[in-house]
């Protein structure tokens, strides 16, 4: 009889503390923060790392997220964002196979229905291709299942018309929050953001050779490095 009480009173011991995690964790969920957190990061002279906002990478770095690394490595990520399509994108590609070196294209949904033929080449060629959702929206003021539909409907999309999975996103407009990230961890994605970038979203600056291939030899660092370009 007492083994019997001392057994059941283990038992509710037990679930007690079950339930009292629980509680923590869907608690944890419900507060976490909707604030937005607009990328940003400041150049360094003479080839030293920028500087980043300590508060957004120390929650991107929390999510295990990717905007600058270790400094021993000299090496250099390439990644576009590619919103829409301005006629460049074959002649980068081209380039970039003349020179044997991969890169990150981050696509929205408007860029996968117009330029499937693009997309299947750089699938071809060995080019990763990153989730930049499916509207382009800033994803803090949306609901979860605003964020989730953004993320996974271009998700399955790609997966149905060329069988690639995506595991890179980049938040449009480089716009996240604590709650971004957490919804995008859980559906299995990296969060990728930049350690430099330059206005060649400006129509009226592209096509000159020079500006851009200043800017970017100008701000190289010895830090994983992610070059983007967003239309
Ligand atoms: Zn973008």
């Amino acid at each position: 009889m007492k083994e019997k009480i001392v057994r059941i009173a283990f038992a509710l011991l037990i679930m007690a503390i079950v339930l009292f995690q629980f509680t923590i964790l869907s608690r944890a969920t419900e507060t976490l923060s909707s604030e937005l957190i607009a990328w940003g990061l400041k150049r360094s002279d003479n080839h030293n790392p920028p500087k980043l906002d300590s508060a957004s990478l120390e929650i991107l770095n929390e999510y295990h997220g990717i905007a600058i690394g270790n400094s021993e490595e000299k090496k250099l990520y390439l990644t576009f964002d590619l919103g829409y399509e301005a006629g460049y994108t074959a002649q980068i590609l081209d380039v970039l196979k003349e020179n044997d070196v991969k890169a990150v294209f981050f696509i929205t949904g408007h860029y996968l229905n117009t330029q499937p033929d693009l997309v299947k080449r750089m699938i071809e060629e060995g080019h990763t291709i990153g989730n930049h959702t499916v509207n382009h929206k800033s994803l803090p003021s949306l609901s979860d299942s605003e964020i989730e539909k953004e993320i996974m409907d271009l998700h399955k999309a790609l997966y149905d018309k060329f069988d690639y999975e995506m595991t890179y996103f980049r938040p449009p407009k480089g716009e996240f929050s604590e709650k971004v990230l957490n919804i995008t961890t859980n559906l299995g994605y990296t969060t990728v953001l930049w350690s430099f970038a330059y206005d060649d979203w400006d129509e009226n600056k592209q096509g000159r050779e020079d500006y851009g291939k200043k800017k970017i030899l100008e701000n190289l660092h010895n830090r994983k490095y992610s070059f983007t370009s967003c239309h």
